[in-house]
């Protein structure tokens, strides 16, 4: 099969420009030409949507998948953009199965990561993207630098897992876990007070070297908080 078969023969290089033609395009002028119900990949440009930090033009596209997605005019022209994202993933994917990897309990974490923090309709999307947990740049379209990050879990009852709750999913808060480990992590991440601070246990943990089951023991017995995550075992 070849690679690049289909997802590009709708793509329309040169737009039909809005308006009444005037004299020269005028490079750099600022004459806004209007990209509504132009199409563009898989995006339908619908309307409008202010500026950029760089005072580039947006535009707000419908994707074929159902996302919406606001575009900078001129990566829609210029075919830099032609999806919400969901077109990289896709190549990602369609790339991985030729690996043999899309079956793989890898794979299927990184897709349900995705899902979590980006499908709204996801049952577990409140406990993630709806806190504001997020799949970083280098992993939200790229399965390869996941999985290059990453790698394969140790065993089928490991899973992707945070080490900061609160986190986002990135190269350095992420690692393979057991459940009871997970568990662990969750409970770790609840609230303490010590040193005049509100924190983690693992933060406490990171910041004088206590490991945290014995900061959780020592608290489970009475210690004083101040003691139980500074005192050198
Ligand atoms: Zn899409």
């Amino acid at each position: 099969m070849p690679p690049c078969s289909g997802a590009s023969s709708r793509k329309r290089k040169q737009p039909p420009v809005a308006g009444t033609g005037s004299s020269g395009e005028g490079q750099g002028k600022s004459r806004l030409i209007d990209l509504s119900g132009l199409r563009f990949g898989r995006l339908l440009v619908l309307e409008r949507a202010g500026i950029n930090s760089h005072n580039h033009p947006l535009w707000l596209s419908l994707c074929d998948c159902g996302n919406t997605k606001k575009a900078q005019g001129e990566n829609l022209r210029d075919g830099v953009t032609k999806s919400c994202g969901c077109l990289s993933a896709e190549l990602s994917k369609r790339r991985m199965t030729k690996h043999g990897l899309a079956k793989s309990p890898v794979f299927r974490a990184w897709i349900m990561m995705r899902q979590r923090c980006t499908n709204k309709s996801n049952k577990s999307y409140h406990n993630y993207g709806g806190r504001g947990i997020k799949v970083c740049k280098r992993w939200l379209n790229s399965f390869e630098n996941f999985y290059k990050d990453v790698g394969s879990p140790p065993s089928p009852n490991h899973q992707i897992d945070r080490i900061d709750n609160d986190g986002d999913y990135t190269p350095k808060n992420c690692k393979w876990s057991t459940q009871v480990e997970q568990n662990n992590n969750r409970r770790s991440n609840h609230f303490i007070f010590a040193c005049g601070k509100r924190g983690t246990i693992a933060q406490f943990s990171r910041l004088f070297g206590i490991k945290p089951a014995t900061i959780r023991r020592r608290l489970s017995v009475g210690w004083d908080a101040d003691i139980a995550v500074t005192l050198k075992p």
